[in-house]
């Protein structure tokens, strides 16, 4: 028994240290390594952005992750295809049926600091989202609204990290970590357009008790004015496949956020209507 799984190990490390070019596929059991994490740290960050900070949100589980029957909201459809428009674009379908490339990370990266929202210098944004970000910032703060980035840009490989963090977290239960975690490559955070809110109402942690901020409050009546739309709303689990997150909100444009919300439609069905 233990010779076996000294040899597992072995192999495991003979995986990770003589194949680095294939690290972005490579899907780490890190149940299997546990002792063995501080000298795996085998995660590379090939994109420009050095600074990506890996937050880690703070979620109730989801209670309904033992049904049913047919399909569940959760759960990835059997046919996978790559993003039909580029992901430069604002307006690109990304979800758990349509996949960014691993190697695309957007060209126009900057400190979201740029835009003076707090915290902003640990994380990455698109430059394209900058200006408007700020006047958001500038018109929350004369409303009496902090608000803070609590995660920006992640890249391919950061989203690799992530979504194993939340496997090894909980047992390798895929189910219930699909709920809440895209798997790398159907992350919207891969676009440099997203942003996950936090508030120093609630010490700026990531997760659920933002919902009950008065910069959550703020947001849902204003964020579109600014070309931001919350990408996974409370109800619509089923057609966006992700857990309710009153933090993440997507940038498209304030023109297009409009007509979003104009369309009575959520981002997700708005989307799928832009990329037939
Ligand atoms: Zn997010």
């Amino acid at each position: 028994m233990h010779m076996k799984k000294g040899i597992l190990y072995f192999l495991l490390l003979l995986l990770i240290l003589f194949i680095p070019t294939k690290t972005v596929d490579l899907i780490i059991d890190k149940e299997k390594i546990n002792d063995k994490e501080e000298d795996l740290e085998w995660v590379e960050n090939p994109s420009q952005d050095s600074t990506e900070v890996f937050e880690i949100p703070k979620i109730t589980k989801p209670t309904n992750t033992s049904t049913s029957s047919g399909t569940n909201w959760w759960e990835y459809p059997n046919e996978i295809f790559t993003t039909k428009r580029d992901g430069n674009d604002l307006l690109v379908l990304v979800n758990k049926q349509y996949k960014l490339p691993s190697k695309y990370a957007p060209s126009d990266l900057v400190k979201a600091s740029n835009s003076g929202i707090r915290r902003g210098e640990n994380y990455s944004l698109r430059n394209i989202l900058i200006a408007d970000l700020t006047r958001l910032i500038t018109d929350s703060k004369a409303d009496g609204i902090d608000l803070s980035i609590v995660s920006g840009y992640r890249s391919y490989q950061t989203q690799v990290n992530t979504y194993n963090y939340w496997l090894n977290k909980n047992n390798n239960n895929v189910a219930l970590v699909d709920t809440f975690s895209a798997r790398p490559g159907h992350s919207q955070h891969q676009l440099g357009t997203v942003i996950d809110f936090s508030s120093n109402e609630i010490g700026d942690r990531l997760g659920d008790e933002f919902a009950n901020t008065n910069a959550n409050k703020w947001l849902i009546n204003n964020a579109y004015k600014y070309g931001f739309v919350i990408s996974f709303p409370k109800g619509y689990e089923s057609i966006t496949g992700y857990k309710f997150e009153s933090w993440h909100y997507r940038y498209i444009g304030v023109e297009y956020a409009q007509e979003v919300v104009n369309s009575g439609q959520i981002l997700e069905l708005y989307l799928q209507g832009c990329n037939p």
